[in-house]
């Protein structure tokens, strides 16, 4: 009895999917590392919504692609690990990322400050080599940036009780090996906005 239930549940799943384009824009050039370790964990954080993400630089768009949804995710300082140096970041709350708020509508303009999510890496291995602390600086970028994109897409200006879509972030949470997640809420208020 269950075996048809779960075939209509899995076809369903499958046939939506919204396509989201995201335009990159970078104050400085990236850590190419860096940029496809954040692209992967955005595609990941955002998977179980039924988005599939398109990535584009904002600089090569000529405007012959369309779009069921399009966001502007600009980058701001300087996404590239430096070398690594001793010390814990400061424990005081920091802006991470945000996304332009109009009349209570969430506009699709978000921007992560690569300079304080950069301090994240203060919790990095310190053996850690080169490649490693870009691809960490890259998973903490793709974490605030998911979260930015949750605001954009489900157009809410409300805050999560559970998961990355909670009102603020640890900075070593950021950086962590343990999976990020998206609460089934958040999922649904996703896929509802969408829809
Ligand atoms: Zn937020």
């Amino acid at each position: 009895m269950l075996r048809p239930a779960l075939v209509a549940l899995l076809f369903s799943t499958a046939a939506w999917c919204q396509s989201v384009g995201i335009f990159l824009e970078f104050d400085s050039t990236p850590s190419r590392a860096a940029v496809e370790a954040m692209k992967h964990e955005v595609d990941q954080l955002l998977r179980p919504s039924g988005v599939s993400l398109k990535w584009r630089l904002a600089a090569d768009n000529r405007g012959s692609e369309s779009f069921a949804n399009l966001v502007l995710l600009k980058f701001q300082g300087k996404c590239r690990a430096d070398a690594w140096t001793a010390g814990l970041a400061p424990r005081s709350t920091r802006t991470l990322g945000t996304s332009k708020v109009v009349n209570g509508q969430v506009l699709p303009f978000s921007e992560v400050r690569c300079d304080a999510v950069k301090q994240a890496l203060s919790y990095v291995r310190p053996e850690a080599d080169g490649v490693e602390r870009q691809k960490a600086l890259g998973l903490a970028m793709g974490r605030v940036a998911a979260h930015e994109l949750y605001h954009v897409l489900a157009n809410a200006t409300a805050h999560a009780v559970l998961g990355l879509a909670r009102a603020a972030e640890s900075l070593d949470d950021l950086v962590s090996a343990r999976p990020a997640f998206f609460s089934a809420e958040t999922v649904e208020a996703i896929r509802k906005a969408l829809r």
